[in-house]
């Protein structure tokens, strides 16, 4: 069985007895043995634990958050992209759906736009020279979360454009956005996902166009997620087009941001490597401190 923590063994020829064993049964008749013929055994070193897998035990023993909505065909979209249509796929020859019954396997055909669901906007969606979602650097795909909540505001005034006077009160309380990372906004507007005409209201709780500006010039953070369809009220989609235009990705529609504090989480944001793709559903999770 595969252990993480290297036991310190016995090197008996080509065999490597734990130590423990040595005491008792089988695996002490196999040291004896060993002692004999090779005149004693060879204690292999402890190997030390990589600094990777150490990453690993302790990213696998937190608490994993899903950001990302299900969807399907009667999902919010806009109603410029029209409902997504999944339908079985079926034999191009025969028109016939693949059935486990009849061939074994089943597939979904889909038919929909990129921008669906919880998805990526890669900066070629706006811009003619942007890099499209498969040339999105790796690194940039798993990423320190600060989650700024716009709730408070919105009691107040329920489509509150967040500010960037909210964001250094926000710094006040939990220090510096730390350059480098995923920044979301917490609206609770997710919670209205399942009622498509509820959340496809406009306006809505959104970003302010010079909070966006404000988190990737002075605070140097890499992208930014949002609940909303859209990142703000602005008829020209101002923030959108300033974001993707500065070779910066968003994640729109994010789910279960209630469920994050407002920093120390990791945040890890995958999509489907389409080739020169615009734009695609994707899946985002965070990992809490
Ligand atoms: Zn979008």
């Amino acid at each position: 069985m595969f252990s993480l923590r290297a036991q310190p063994a016995i090197l008996c020829g080509s065999v490597l007895v734990p130590m423990r064993a040595c005491s008792k049964g089988i695996g002490a008749i196999l040291c004896a043995v060993c002692a004999l013929a090779w005149g004693g055994c060879v204690v292999a070193p402890r190997q030390p634990e990589s600094d990777l897998a150490a990453a690993y035990r302790t990213l696998s023993g937190k608490r994993f958050v899903d950001l990302t909505h299900s969807f399907g065909p009667d999902s919010p979209v806009w109603w410029g992209f029209g409902q997504a249509k999944l339908r079985p796929a079926a034999n191009p020859r025969t028109g016939e759906p693949y059935t486990i019954a009849k061939d074994g396997f089943r597939a979904t055909y889909y038919e929909m736009v990129g921008q669906y669901g919880t998805h990526v906007d890669p900066p070629a969606h706006f811009s003619r020279t942007g890099t499209t979602m498969d040339r999105i650097p790796l690194k940039q795909m798993i990423l320190p979360l600060v989650v700024l909540d716009s709730t408070p505001y919105l009691k107040k005034e329920p489509n509150h454009a967040f500010s960037v006077r909210d964001l250094l009160a926000w710094e006040k309380n939990n220090g510096r956005v730390p350059a480098g990372s995923f920044v979301a906004l917490r609206t609770d507007m997710s919670k209205d996902w399942g009622n498509p005409q509820k959340f496809k209201r406009s306006p809505f709780p959104a970003w302010a166009f010079e909070t966006i500006k404000f988190l990737y010039t002075e605070r140097g953070v890499v992208a930014t997620g949002h609940e909303s369809l859209d990142t703000d009220t602005s008829e020209k989609l101002l923030s959108e087009t300033w974001l993707l235009k500065h070779g910066h990705y968003q994640i729109e529609a994010m789910a279960n941001l209630d469920k994050v504090p407002a920093k120390g989480a990791l945040i890890v944001v995958t999509w489907p490597k389409v080739k020169n793709g615009l734009g695609f559903p994707a899946r985002a999770f965070a990992i809490l401190p």
